[in-house]
């Protein structure tokens, strides 16, 4: 672990500030171990790289990973526990494994992810250095109240401890006796997901708390939703709390968090010394220029417990790995949304993501909202469902009118209607993660 300095900008300035050059031959040279490693210890990436008829010596440069074949969740799920527990893409026995993730199985089986005692420290110096970015210092007070059952985010508190903060576990308490805990211990920062995030604080002030006078959190830290990246929630939240929001971004299949927001808020930078990205196009997995839209695909670079090679997040999303104003040379990840969350009406890629960055800019609406898509005539349509402030004097059809306006001016095609209800008749207020898109639609939409 790296010495704890008080005044220092980065946790670890040699690896975050590192020339481009440098940092991309840093990844040939793990990549081209990592690759090697998984052809040697894992039935299935020997099998799979012997098929496409290749060896880990045809690595020559960065760009030649694009030969190898993708994996998905898919694979995960159809190689886990085939030929041992932890299954064939596991590069190591059992006995060096140290810890096990899973995923929630929201979408299908729930995947496992293992870590080594080395994969697990490097990830937790990781964490560290997220941590480190959004300005936490050994002085600070920290509540992790992310769930710890099963789940990759609840470790990073550890990248915490590490770096000397003074950690609160509090996992997913309920809100009183989180509010409670907020309310005695003062603690200064706070990580939880952004709906949460603002569920908690207008639950604060229904209890007579005011989080920007009687609570002392000065920073949040916001993962699992897109709300984080989206500019009017986060700023919504902001002046909720009157505390700085940074988002984070993670994946069971990999960290806790491989992702994270800096000062310039400007995208989530990922550590590329970690992981390699590519993007590629999501109907033909051809590779597209970084810096382009498209789907983001991941490689490890260190993990030993399971390499991930070529992994296929279904994220939507862009990588720019221009210099940074913080001075990082890392670059910035902008996601979009969920592969599985995009519809197309009348030819156009509509993500949730875009018109919740329209609903929460809107005057006169609660900022709740829910978004139903269904078919007519076998065509894509979606309706939008917002509030009215119960002090909007403006009539439902002008405030509809306007609010479908709003949303055809940044998603490119309007609602097939947008439904008034009075404040609070949504319900969408949730303490976990909030379900605002529902789909009716029975056809299979291949994207
Ligand atoms: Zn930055």
């Amino acid at each position: 672990m790296a010495e704890i300095q008080k005044e220092r900008k980065y946790w670890d300035e040699h690896i975050e500030t590192m020339p481009r050059e440098e940092l991309e031959k840093l990844q040939l040279e793990r990549l081209k171990e990592t690759v090697k490693f998984a052809y040697e210890n894992s039935p299935y990436y020997k099998r799979s790289f012997d098929a496409a008829g290749l060896k880990p010596e045809d690595i020559h440069e960065l760009s030649d990973l694009s030969k190898f074949p993708f994996i998905d969740k898919k694979t995960e799920r159809e190689t886990q526990g085939v030929g041992s527990f932890l299954g064939e893409l596991c590069c190591v026995p059992e006995e060096e494994v140290i810890f096990i993730s899973s995923s929630s199985g929201s979408t299908g089986v729930p995947t496992i992810s293992p870590f080594t005692k080395e994969d697990f420290d490097e990830f937790q110096n990781t964490e560290s250095r997220w941590f480190w970015q959004v300005g936490m210092r050994p002085k600070d007070r920290y509540i992790h109240a992310l769930n710890f059952s099963l789940y990759v985010g609840g470790p990073d508190v550890i990248g915490a401890q590490n770096l000397g903060a003074l950690c609160i576990w509090g996992g997913t308490l309920p809100s009183e006796r989180l509010l409670f805990v907020l309310k005695t211990y003062q603690p200064t920062i706070i990580w939880t997901s952004p709906s949460y995030a603002w569920y908690l604080g207008e639950t604060a002030k229904k209890h007579g708390i005011d989080p920007k006078k009687d609570l002392s959190i000065r920073t949040i830290i916001v993962a699992g939703e897109m709300g984080g990246s989206i500019d009017t929630t986060r700023k919504a939240i902001e002046d909720l709390w009157g505390a700085k929001v940074y988002d984070f971004y993670g994946l069971s299949d990999i960290y806790g968090a491989c992702a994270a927001m800096c000062d310039a808020k400007d995208g989530l930078h990922i550590a590329e010394d970690q992981i390699y990205v590519e993007t590629v196009d999501i109907h033909t997995g051809k590779i597209i220029p970084n810096g382009e839209v498209g789907e983001l695909v991941y490689t490890t670079l260190r993990k030993k417990a399971r390499p991930m090679i070529r992994f296929r997040t279904g994220d939507i999303g862009r990588i720019d790995q221009t210099k940074c104003s913080c001075g990082r040379t890392h670059g910035r990840i902008h996601i979009l949304g969920r592969k599985d969350d995009m519809f197309i009406v009348s030819a156009v890629n509509v993500f949730p993501s875009d018109i919740e960055a329209v609903i929460r800019g809107i005057d006169g609406i609660t900022g709740e909202y829910l978004v139903r898509i269904y078919e007519k005539d076998l065509t894509c349509k979606y309706n939008v469902e917002v509030e009215k402030n119960s002090d909007n004097p403006e009539s439902d059809e002008d405030l509809a009118a306007r609010v479908s306006a709003a949303i055809k001016a940044r998603v490119g095609v309007k609602p097939a209607k947008v439904v008034i209800h009075p404040d609070g008749a949504l319900n969408t207020r949730s303490e976990h993660k909030s379900k605002r898109i529902i789909d009716e639609r029975s056809l299979s939409y291949n994207i």
